[in-house]
């Protein structure tokens, strides 16, 4: 059975098993999850510059604010660790925020700066929100030792040969240890992390997607790709994605919900898919028991208000939007 309990300000989503209850009493052993750090596309709301009615309501009410998208693995730790495993999918503008969002598993030492906050961070791909809040991780802020920064061969040597991010390296604040597509790297607590191709604008490197697979429950992130009538043959798509990895909950790219946010822009022309195009195309798996999530959307998308009639429909069809702080059992 899925319980939904709000706890400590963390919407915890999690299986009937251990893990799922908290009592004062009974404490739990921690159960390896994923932590929501930020839903929206790479300009993060407000957007820079931007006067629109969403922008403006999250400048005056820190409730509309929206985080760039991330993730965060969360894992118990094991027989020789005392402090939990924690992993961080993409390192975005807002990473320092998106840090403390984690301090509960987490905590900066006493009084000073953590210089390992993360036991490593997987990167998507290339585009500003996804990589540029490694910037934190260099000397002039957390001056990181060792961080493990697993990326596709491609990404690796884009942020080796070009500054700023050829200083990470060079002074050792960050490592960039090379992923193979489909091949699953063990994080421990039975859970592994696996890259998948995803066709996207690929300027200075190549994109990947993740499939975070638990001992209860795996989980495919693609927060940034082309429409998906759009893969070329060749690359998995995404419903054999879904079939051969048994994906229970899907992270998806929701850059923008419908035609109508893009007026003079015609459906070939946009390099995402849309939020009404997606539930279509799922809509007979998520009637059957997929858990589909909405997230990556964009500062004009009107799913992201949750009284807005485009949240209401992706609701009412059995789907839902992302939310910061939401915790998905593994
Ligand atoms: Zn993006
Ligand atoms: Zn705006
Ligand atoms: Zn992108």
């Amino acid at each position: 059975m899925i319980r939904v309990l709000i706890c400590a300000g963390i919407l915890l989503i999690a299986s009937g098993c251990a893990g799922s209850e908290r009592s004062s009493a009974t404490p739990v052993a921690p159960a390896p999850r994923v932590r929501v750090l930020g839903v929206a596309q790479d300009g993060g709301v407000p957007h820079a510059g931007c006067s629109c009615d969403t922008c403006l309501a999250a400048l005056v009410d820190p409730a509309r604010r929206f985080h760039v998208a991330s993730l965060a693995i969360i894992l118990p730790p094991d027989a020789n660790e005392r402090k939990m495993g924690v992993f961080l999918i993409d390192a975005t503008p807002d990473v320092t925020e998106q840090l403390h969002m984690l301090r509960d598993v987490r905590d900066a030492p006493d009084g000073r700066t953590d210089r390992a906050p993360v036991d490593g961070v997987f990167l998507t791909h290339a585009h500003i929100g996804h990589y540029t809040g490694l910037m934190h991780f260099g000397f002039e802020v957390m001056h990181a030792q060792r961080t493990p920064v697993w990326c596709t061969e491609r990404m690796g040597e884009f942020l080796r040969t070009n500054a700023p991010w050829s200083q990470l390296v060079d002074k050792d604040e960050i490592r960039l240890p090379t992923l193979t597509i489909d091949d699953p790297l063990p994080l421990g607590s039975g859970v592994t992390i696996t890259p998948v191709e995803v066709p996207h604008r690929n300027e200075f490197a190549d994109t990947v997607g993740y499939v975070i697979a638990g001992p209860a429950r795996t989980i495919l992130y693609i927060p940034d790709t082309e429409p998906w009538d759009r893969w070329p043959e060749g690359m998995l798509k995404l419903e054999h994605l879904l079939r051969i990895h048994s994906v229970d909950v899907a992270l998806l790219d929701a850059t923008f919900y419908s035609l109508d946010e893009l007026p003079n822009r015609h459906a070939a022309s946009i390099g995402h898919p849309l939020i009404v195009s997606t539930m279509d195309r799922l809509q007979e798996r998520s009637d059957a028991g997929l858990d589909v999530r909405f997230i990556h959307l964009n500062h004009t998308n009107p799913a992201l208000d949750p009284g807005s009639d485009a949240q209401r429909e992706i609701e009412r069809r059995g789907f839902t939007v992302a939310r910061e702080g939401a915790e998905i059992g593994l």
